[in-house]
């Protein structure tokens, strides 16, 4: 089960961004820089540095969970990732059961490389497989092929790693109906020798990328909404036949608390550490955004400087409300009314009752014996419906 929101004596985590990409893919708006590798190793001194010099805003509380994300964090050594994680380890009390993520492409992952990574502390893998489809691939522009995800999921496997998230896109322009569902049905039938867990996003075209001009020049035909609903669809029946469970928007799981519990801390509205250049975080009300530009980021530490762009407070009203729209992400739990009394000083039902009544006549909202969460109709209008409370 996964309480939300969480108190603000929780424990914690910390999410490290590593942003450096072999190279950028058309239609990727994350803080990351290709040809930029040389930087690593000082990159990784500077991270180091900031872990340490940022110990303190952690008050002691204990980090139930760590997510190196990027960009590609498989571009590091297992050397330079086991220099993290032990920093971390001196610097904060990690839970021993802590969930240690690493995201990873596929093409690159060696056999070496994955038993390092375990050996460092990483014991759960999210690997980007995005499609399975030859074609999809190069319309998304990765480098790597379907085989190189097979390939990668059973090498995890071979290293240790029981926990395996897949990231999939769907909605890519040309794609077929009958392509996203073998996709599915493949990793479907891969069942214990597959990932436990799957994360799949529509795609999205976000300003200033090359997809984006694309589009604007007519050159990139994106499939119409209801095209894009009919394939989320059919992921929520196929998953739900298979016996996955759709406990969040875009994720699931194939394991009985199998969720991502780093993620999760996102969604109980917890609160993380956000550590590397354009990395950021909430901790004690307060959000901090790093320098986007390692560059900028590493020079910041060596100087003695905490490489942070941005910090503001967050106001309770707006707290209140972001409770809202991350708790009723999450389709199994939703938004638990004592939890939300602890957090917040006031019952969920006198600070948003009329909303909830609304959003519940409308068919979108239901009242559970804990709290409130989507419906399935609510699910596939979810932005609407959180609109409601912020
Ligand atoms: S590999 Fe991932 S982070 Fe890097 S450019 Fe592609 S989508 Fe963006």
């Amino acid at each position: 089960m996964i309480l939300a929101p969480m108190g603000t004596d929780d424990p914690i985590g910390i999410y490290i961004h590593v942003p450096f990409c072999a190279h950028i893919c058309p239609y990727c708006d994350f803080t990351t820089y290709a040809g930029k590798g040389d930087l690593i190793p000082s990159y990784v001194d500077a991270v180091m540095e900031e872990i340490a010099r940022r110990a303190g805003e952690a008050r002691g509380r204990e980090i139930a969970t760590i997510y190196l994300g990027g960009g590609t964090p498989s571009l590091l050594s297992p050397e330079h990732i086991a220099r993290i994680l032990n920093t971390i380890d001196q610097q904060f009390p990690v839970l021993p059961e802590a969930e240690i993520t690493m995201e990873a492409n596929p093409n690159g992952l060696t056999p070496e490389h994955l038993r390092g990574y375990r050996a460092a502390g990483v014991n759960r893998l999210s690997i980007g497989a995005q499609t399975l489809d030859r074609r999809g691939l190069r319309t998304l522009g990765r480098q790597h092929e379907a085989q190189d995800v097979f390939t990668s999921v059973r090498e995890a496997h071979a290293a240790g790693f029981e926990r395996i998230n897949l990231d999939f896109i769907f909605g890519w322009p040309g794609q077929r109906r009958e392509s996203w569902q073998r996709d599915l049905q493949e990793v479907i039938a891969m069942g214990d020798e597959g990932p436990d867990h799957l994360s799949l996003y529509s795609l999205i075209i976000e300003p200033g990328t090359p997809y984006a001009d694309a589009q604007a020049r007519g050159i990139l035909v994106m499939p119409d909404n209801d095209a894009t609903a009919d394939l989320y669809e059919d992921a929520i029946d196929m998953l739900d036949a298979a016996g996955w469970t759709h406990y969040e928007i875009a994720n699931w799981s194939r394991k009985p608390n199998g969720h991502s519990r780093h993620n999760a801390i996102y969604w109980q509205h917890g609160d993380y550490l956000g550590i590397g250049a354009g990395a950021f975080g909430t901790i004690d009300g307060m959000r901090v955004m790093n320098q986007l530009l390692p560059e900028r980021y590493i020079v910041d530490l060596a100087d003695g400087r905490l490489p942070q762009s941005n910090t503001e407070p967050l106001d309770e009203e707006t707290a209140r409300g972001e409770t809202m729209m991350l708790g009723l992400r999450l389709l199994v739990d939703g938004v638990d009314a004592n939890a939300f009394q602890r957090r917040h000083g006031v019952s969920l039902t006198h600070h948003f009752g009329l909303q909830i009544t609304r959003m519940t006549e409308l068919g979108m909202m239901e009242t559970t014996d804990r709290g409130v969460r989507l419906t399935k109709r609510g699910m596939m209008l979810a932005n609407s419906v959180v609109t409601e409370f912020l």
